[in-house]
């Protein structure tokens, strides 16, 4: 038997399925799309239709079911996939799902004033200032807060508080930040919509300082410098992390861009440059995190090795999941970055053995072998030839390790423990009128020692 829809509106250049639908609700008198669909098909509750809306097949089926135009399949913004992570095609472009929110939620009070249907743009997050009022997106009905339905009863009206959505109030803002993800999209550069996908996602995750509107503001702002010029973008962005300093030190801050990608880990490089350097952890920490120990190790700029050094030593403390995964308390983590030396490495060796490898000692001085043969040969380590299976091994002894570590520290851990390069750290030590004891120019060892 065919069955038709009576009434069904003509749609809008780029208007959403969601609002079609809607609208046909609206035009036949059904009390919501879901009372609409519930005529022909059994729909199992109301998160069915927003189902619907996300599933391109799901819908080509409703269209034969009851009549729809054709045509509608046209307005669908599908996903190019068959899991809710494929992303969306949109004006040529795969766009990632992540980037992309429910139909019938975010609008432009203006242009809804001006024409009550729902704008395809305004399924995009980074969409988030209409091009056209300046004004800022808003999501969520605007007087109780709740979640607009994709299955309400009309366009305009909430449907708990039954508020107009087009009186909501209006906030000005700059555009750009929308204007450069529209140009993304038209230019068809799969590349750089890549990595605005990234940057976006990245600044997600980073905690602004102030409230919704300001915040929405930096982060444009940020966005905007990123693709202009990415020095003053650090700097910018440097001034938001030291707004926070009392809550948190930078490299917390700016952790989810150390764990990214490169582009995004050197641009995290260099607000860290322009940061203030906390000399305490944390007096204003409202709350204590764990992170994942490959975190801990991003976040304290050292290894894996080395982190596994300090969990070893208890220097750093951890709890163990019951995956067997390791997670370390933020806090702890910023006691270490404040005061970095009183994590050098000291003590690691196992005494239960009685000698140790030169693999070993370089391993747990965090250097290479050639170094430690140089540091015997200068006779910084104590070391003895052994028989083992008829070939001569050098080992050295651990008592010696011990006092080594107590007593001096190599080049690269200090570089590693400052978070700095080590190329010219020593000149620069000597400008403090720090002078290293040992080195390539002063008695032949292969790095410097202070
Ligand atoms: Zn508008
Ligand atoms: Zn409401």
């Amino acid at each position: 038997m065919n069955y038709r829809v009576p009434l069904c509106p003509y749609p809008f250049v780029n208007e959403t399925i969601g609002s079609l639908l809607l609208r046909t609700t609206v035009a036949n008198h059904h009390l919501s799309p879901h009372n609409l669909l519930s005529q022909r098909i059994a729909l199992k509750d109301e998160n069915t239709i927003s189902r619907v809306l996300g599933d391109y097949q799901l819908f080509s089926e409703m269209i034969d079911k009851f009549g729809f135009p054709k045509s509608w399949l046209q307005q669908f913004i599908h996903r190019n996939g068959p899991t809710s992570k494929s992303p969306y095609h949109y004006m040529g472009m795969d766009v990632s799902a992540f980037l992309v929110r429910p139909d019938l939620m975010a609008y432009c009070p203006l242009c809804l004033m001006e024409e009550a249907y729902w704008r395809q743009e305004w399924l995009f997050k980074p969409y988030s200032s209409c091009l056209k009022h300046g004004l800022m997106l808003i999501e969520n009905c605007p007087f109780c807060q709740t979640e607009l339905s994709s299955t309400r009863a009309q366009i305009c009206i909430c449907q708990k508080c039954h508020q107009d959505l087009r009186h909501a109030p209006r906030c000005s803002i700059k555009t750009d930040a929308t204007a450069r993800f529209m140009n993304i999209l038209k230019s068809g550069d799969q590349n750089q919509l890549r990595e605005f996908n990234h940057l976006w996602r990245t600044l997600n995750n980073f905690k602004f300082p102030a409230d919704l509107v300001t915040n929405q503001t930096s982060r444009d702002m940020i966005i905007e410098l990123y693709f202009i010029n990415r020095d003053y973008a650090a700097t910018y962005m440097a001034a938001l992390v030291n707004e926070r300093i009392a809550f948190e030190h930078p490299r917390i801050q700016l952790l989810s861009f150390l764990i990214a990608e490169k582009p995004l880990k050197n641009f995290a490089e260099l607000v860290l440059m322009r940061c203030i350097t906390p000399t305490s952890p944390s007096p204003c920490r409202t709350n204590d995190p764990a992170i994942s120990a490959a975190q801990a190790a991003i976040a304290l700029g050292i290894g894996k090795r080395h982190l596994n050094t300090l969990l070893h030593q208890q220097v750093l403390k951890y709890q163990l999941l019951s995956n067997k995964h390791k997670t370390i308390l933020v806090s702890d983590i910023e006691n270490l970055l404040c005061y970095p030396l009183s994590y050098v490495p000291a003590i690691v060796y196992d005494y239960t053995k009685l000698e140790v490898t030169i693999d070993e000692a370089a391993h747990i001085l965090e250097t290479n072998s050639e170094v430690i043969r140089s540091l015997i040969k200068c006779r910084w380590l104590e070391a003895q030839k052994y028989k083992i299976s008829s070939h001569l091994k050098t080992l050295i002894c651990p008592h010696s390790l011990s006092s080594f570590q107590n007593q001096y520290i190599l080049v690269g851990t200090l570089a590693h423990l400052w978070h700095v390069n080590s190329t010219n750290l020593a000149e620069k030590l000597a400008e403090l009128h720090i002078f290293p004891i040992a080195g390539p120019h002063i008695d032949g060892v292969l790095t410097t020692l202070f």
